[in-house]
């Protein structure tokens, strides 16, 4: 009842579906209900929907519609990018970093055990990694290499072209989380060698519970399927796909390119507002990561000697935002994207991670430095923990 809509920061976990994506998904919950692999009209009706979401993600990404395979998001994308190369490859030597996603570490992590050797390059206080590591680190048995665009947490950005060439050179295969950079910056998978892409619908305002993972044609054999069944999408993922949420993911995909350059400026313009508000209202305020080389719409900011979770604990209802910790049972676990920076585990619990983009008004920001501002003395880690 005339109460204030919570200020959404947190648009690393998820988008809003953009209104324009919901009113093309609307026919697939009504007329539009066939199976997209059914050989009769209905079923080609509900097929457009899947060879358009191909073609759009084709076309963001630099890629051919061909080689886009459909899955339920870049988790999916991630692990079957990995363990499906792992398992044609004879190489056994895997290079990452200390910041990638868990849908990325957790399937090395399980390849680790089966004998694969997985190598964590580090990031240091950037958050960028070096490709000069990359570099030194190639080896005759490295098959795989694994790095994302842009980070989640930080919103660091990786030189992915630089280690795509390496690799090329190389010839280990190389893997890209673009979860994160998808829809915002431009991608073009043949110019940074990117023989695998993984992308994610509701990271660039569209539906959750689709994505993609781009194989390029010429390492398609060099990928294993990790699911079997009906023979979908050449076997390669079988399962019926959901019209409804492909045609979300066309949408979206195709608003994506179209607004690319009117979202960055809208996003890099709250950046200054946001940067300005806390230099004002919390000047003891640090970023997390190489700001210089980050996603417009990501500020990781350490407040020192704030208890982030207290914070935003005290601001639910008003402000949706995230921290870089996680809260067990009442003991902070620190990030590990976070702790690869080297932060401590105070430092860590004093982080909160900003996310904003095409929704977010320069109003939000400025209300939301100024909440966050408010509560900051209240929040201290010191009294918190008493
Ligand atoms: N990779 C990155 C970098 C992400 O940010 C996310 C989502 N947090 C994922 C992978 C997983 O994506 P999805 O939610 O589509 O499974």
């Amino acid at each position: 009842m005339g109460r204030k809509a919570t200020i959404y920061l947190d648009y690393q976990a998820t988008t809003p579906l953009d209104p324009d994506v919901r009113d093309a998904m609307l026919p697939y919950l009504g007329e539009r209900f066939g199976n997209p692999h059914s050989e009769h009209f209905l079923g080609w009706q509900a097929a457009e929907a899947v060879d358009d979401a191909r073609t759009a993600v084709a076309d963001l990404v630099g890629a051919a519609p061909g080689e886009v395979l459909l899955t339920s998001g870049a988790t999916e994308g991630n692990n079957l990018a990995l363990l499906g190369a792992a398992q044609r490859s004879a190489r056994r030597h895997i290079i990452t970093t200390s910041i990638e996603h868990k849908s990325v570490l957790g399937p090395l992590e399980a390849l680790a055990k089966q004998g694969w050797e997985v190598e964590r390059l580090p990031v240091g206080e950037s958050g960028v990694l070096d490709a000069e590591l990359v570099a030194r680190a190639l080896r005759k048995d490295t098959g795989l290499v694994s790095v994302m665009a842009a980070n989640n947490e930080i919103g660091t950005l990786q030189p992915i072209a630089e280690i795509g060439a390496l690799c090329a050179d190389a010839g280990a295969l190389f893997h890209c989380d673009a979860a994160q950079l998808a829809g915002k910056r431009p991608l073009d998978m043949v110019a940074s060698n990117i023989d695998l892409l993984s992308l994610s619908a509701h990271k660039l305002y569209g539906p959750k519970g689709i994505g993609a993972l781009v194989i390029a044609n010429n390492v398609r054999e060099r990928v294993a399927p990790v699911l079997y069944g009906g023979g979908q999408q050449e076997g390669m993922r079988p399962g019926t796909l959901a019209p409804l949420l492909c045609a979300g993911l066309a949408r979206a995909a195709r608003l994506a390119a179209e607004r690319m350059d009117d979202d960055e400026a809208h996003t890099f313009a709250l950046r200054q507002r946001l940067l300005e508000a806390l230099s004002d209202r919390l000047p003891q305020f640090a970023i997390n990561g190489d700001p210089k080389r980050s996603l417009s719409g990501c500020v990781n900011v350490r407040l020192p000697g704030a208890d982030a979770h207290a914070l935003l604990t005290m601001l639910q209802g008003d402000l949706a935002a995230s921290q870089g910790s996680a809260c067990n049972a009442g003991l902070f676990e620190s990030s590990h994207v976070l702790a690869a920076l080297g932060l401590n585990h105070e430092e860590s619990g004093a982080s909160i991670r900003l996310g904003f983009g095409r929704f977010t008004t320069a109003e939000d920001v400025e209300n939301a430095v100024l909440l966050l501002s408010q509560k900051a003395q209240t929040a201290r880690h010191d009294l918190a923990a008493e």
